[in-house]
């Protein structure tokens, strides 16, 4: 068996080559692709120890756990077959029928859904929190049953881009006896690692910008071994591990991550700006910006403010002209790729709740979402400020 335990000094470094096969592999330089389901046996001694694909344990497995653990300061990582994997998860192996999570007020809508729907069929229930109120504990002890064993929240979140005072989540779940479970897809551990804060589990879509390219679908859980075995005894069993094929390609990604995450940080804090001080636009989210509630938290917390940002035009109306009006940008879903695009998250990723869920979110029609790219600056804000202009 190769050792993966490389691990170098820098998060740049790290990203390239930590957990690479030692030796490498017929010496080839970029770990490749090990179609093979199944392996020989060897003396292993337990179920989780036999070598096959669904136990998300082939070299392609090892060598992205092992860096991904490395670059988030986890102990562990696991990956998923989608971010939605590992939400579920990552949830429903923590808690029982009759339990309770507190859940931040707005998150990622397919998060909020499996909360609402699934979970709650499951006997599973959750009561949402404000993560950014000043009064932040004592707001959430009002909430808190002697069933609630989670609080889980994003670094950033989706689509109105809240920030929290993420170290008064940590110490309220220590306090309380509570798993802390945080999903930090928006922030990338370039940003920010929550492990280092002392948060049990981490999350990502690694769909968005782990890979950055929008070629697949991945996720990832991070923590402590023991957080992490806990997850991946369920995982086993719902079966939601990543092919190789997959591996291969979020590896590849994965290297260029820190390049791309910094020119998006620079380019988002500029367009946001920029938006704030349109006269078009009724407000701006971005969490760089002063005027944004959970700024003081993202300067204490983060190295830099992410590619994701919201706005808000005067009307639905206003909404759609520009969707039609702006060149660049690909009108799409997702996030954290190459390439910047827009979107009305009330007519994608929020689209499975209900209308006046979303309007008491402030997820309203007039809402646009853009996910930063790495294209030229300057002519991403011409094209914004044409767009803006009609
Ligand atoms: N978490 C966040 C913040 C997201 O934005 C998304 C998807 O948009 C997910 C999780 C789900 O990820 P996936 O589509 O990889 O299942």
């Amino acid at each position: 068996m190769p050792d993966y335990s490389a691990k170098f000094d820098s998060l740049d470094t790290n990203l390239v080559h930590a957990g690479r096969p030692r030796p490498h592999v017929e010496g080839a330089v970029v770990t490749p692709i090990f179609q093979s389901a199944n392996y020989q046996m060897g003396d292993e001694a337990t179920y989780d120890a036999v070598r096959y694909i669904r136990l998300s344990n082939s070299p392609n497995h090892h060598t992205l756990q092992a860096r991904l653990a490395t670059v988030e300061s986890a102990e562990a990582a696991l990956l998923t077959a989608s971010g939605m994997a590992a939400i579920s998860t990552a949830i429903l192996s923590n808690l029982q029928a009759g339990e309770h999570i507190l859940a931040q007020r707005t998150l990622y809508g397919g998060s909020q859904s499996f909360l609402d729907q699934d979970a709650h069929r499951l006997g599973i229930t959750h009561s949402s929190i404000d993560v950014a109120d000043p009064d932040g504990a004592k707001a959430w002890e009002r909430v808190l049953t002697s069933k609630t064993r989670m609080i889980y929240v994003e670094s950033i979140s989706n689509p109105l881009m809240e920030v929290g005072d993420l170290e008064a989540v940590v110490s309220f779940a220590r306090q309380h006896d509570l798993v802390s479970v945080i999903d930090n897809t928006f922030a990338t551990p370039v940003n920010f690692r929550p492990a280092e804060m002392g948060f049990d589990l981490v999350v990502h879509s690694a769909t968005k910008y782990l890979n950055g390219h929008s070629d697949l679908v991945a996720g990832a859980v991070l923590g402590s071994k023991r957080a992490v075995d806990r997850v991946r005894h369920l995982l086993l069993h719902l079966g939601g591990s990543l092919d190789p094929n997959t591996c291969f390609l979020l590896e590849r990604g994965l290297k260029t991550l820190s390049l791309r995450v910094r020119r998006q940080n620079e380019t988002a804090s500029r367009l946001a700006e920029f938006l704030e001080g349109h006269p078009s636009v009724r407000k701006a989210n971005y969490p760089g910006l002063p005027s944004s509630p959970g700024h003081r938290y993202a300067r204490q917390y983060f190295s830099g403010f992410g590619g994701m940002l919201s706005f808000y035009l005067e009307d639905a109306a206003a909404a759609e002209r520009f969707l039609d009006r702006v060149a660049l940008p690909i009108h799409a879903a997702s996030l954290g790729g190459v390439e910047s695009l827009v979107v009305r998250p009330a007519r994608s990723s929020h689209l499975g709740l209900e209308q006046e869920e979303r309007d008491r979110l402030g997820i309203t029609d007039e809402l646009i979402r853009v996910s930063v790219g790495i294209e030229d600056p300057d002519e991403l804000m011409a094209d914004f400020e044409q767009a803006l202009s009609g």
